[in-house]
């Protein structure tokens, strides 16, 4: 049998992960120093461990309801409407979910007609467009620049929309490039999303990892953008919480209820144990948060002075935990930077081109690792550049 006359045109067309592919190459060789993960080096909070840990005591073992535990939902409503200026109702605007990775599938799951455009800022996380192609979509991308910190602007998306264009992702603090979208520089994005009529898939998981004088906007705070942006978050991040699986989806009830339609026959509910300890994550670990923040802000100015002490242009991150240099110097294009300095000095980071056509020329670094190994790492990376350096 042939499976590729068997598996969907949808999922064919879906390429393999780049930042797996360069995961595995680095895996194999003995010793790496690793700034290539997505995921904070740090443990869950203790109290959010306890947390877990008594629920299971107690044999709180069996299904939440479908949108999750209401005093998680609650929480959560409190945290957006105290931290973010956004109100939403937590009997059916929030829905728990397994981590954002499922609020942005099952939100383009019920977006996307077959043919319908979503809109996506070329570099981008993996995961968007593979989920636009697996609901049917076709990813369309906007390309944002590193003279302009790689932003988007209205203009550039003018360039992109048609008839066809549903939803637009929008994912500042941003992975790969740490860049945040300022309150004005979103406003006229929000014009954009209206005078189009479009939906705003908002991924605001790194919300709380911001540092210096910005600040943080939720794309449902601008004008008139409640009703038409879907909010996807999670525990992932500022929490350490990844293997858990725990994230949310916040949107007007009538796009909710659709959302949720395909979660309680898919997915029944996220991981109860986690639930439990999402609410002590929201309740009690505020300073937890803040000490892991302060750290990344810690390892941030290290690894951007050590950049710019190398000579390779780069701007500085303002939020997530990645930095994304330009290494053009180097006379090398991004795949083959990654390889050879994983091979010959043992330091993995990721080719931008994982993440787009715009990423070429730069590569993803994550300071989610020990300040420890980031100076290692610069210390290796230091004498790599300057041996390539045309
Ligand atoms: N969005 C972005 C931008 C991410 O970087 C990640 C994790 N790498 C996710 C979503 C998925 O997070 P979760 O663990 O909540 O599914």
């Amino acid at each position: 049998m042939n499976w590729d006359d068997k598996i969907s045109k949808n999922v064919q067309a879906i390429k393999p992960s780049g930042i797996r592919k360069f995961f595995d190459i680095a895996n194999q060789i003995p010793g790496v120093l690793s700034l290539s993960i997505g995921e904070p080096d740090f443990a869950a909070p203790d109290k959010v461990c306890e947390a877990m840990k008594a629920s299971i005591d107690a044999r709180q073992t069996s299904y939440t309801a479908n949108s999750g535990l209401i005093e998680l939902r609650q929480e959560i409503a409190k945290l957006f409407h105290d931290r973010y200026g956004v109100d939403y109702d937590p009997v059916d605007e929030i829905m728990v979910t397994v981590g954002a990775s499922e609020g942005l599938t099952m939100a383009l799951l019920a977006l996307t007609e077959p043919g319908d455009e979503v809109i996506i800022p070329d570099p981008a996380y993996v995961a968007y467009p593979a989920a636009v192609e697996a609901a049917g979509g076709i990813p369309v991308f906007v390309p944002t620049y590193a003279k302009d910190d790689f932003k988007v602007t209205a203009d550039a998306l003018e360039q992109v929309v048609t008839p066809k264009t549903k939803a637009i992702v929008m994912g500042y603090p941003n992975n790969p490039t740490g860049t945040v979208m300022t309150r004005e520089e979103l406003l006229p994005i929000a014009e954009f999303v209206k005078k189009h009529d479009l939906v705003v898939m908002s991924d605001e998981i790194y919300c709380e990892l911001v540092y210096g004088d910005t600040k943080f906007t939720s794309f449902a705070n601008l004008p008139d953008m409640r009703e038409r942006t879907i909010v996807l978050n999670g525990f992932s991040k500022a929490y350490a919480m990844t293997g858990m699986r725990l994230g949310y989806v916040c949107a007007p009830r009538d796009g909710l209820a659709n959302i949720l339609k395909l979660h309680q026959y898919m997915i029944m509910c996220a991981n109860t144990q986690a639930q439990y300890g999402g609410i002590t994550a929201l309740r009690d670990c505020a300073a937890d948060v803040e000490s892991m923040r302060q750290e990344y802000d810690a390892r941030r100015k290290v690894i951007y002075k050590g950049l710019v002490d190398m000579g390779l242009p780069v701007f500085e991150p303002k939020g997530a935990f990645y930095i994304f240099p330009d290494i053009s110097c180097t006379g090398m294009n991004s795949e083959e930077f990654c390889e050879k300095l994983v091979k010959e000095e043992k330091v993995a980071v990721v080719p931008g081109t994982a993440f787009g056509a715009c990423g070429e020329n730069h590569v993803r670094i994550s300071y989610a690792a020990s300040m420890e190994t980031i100076k290692e790492a610069l210390k290796r990376m230091a004498r790599f550049v300057e041996k390539y350096r045309k």
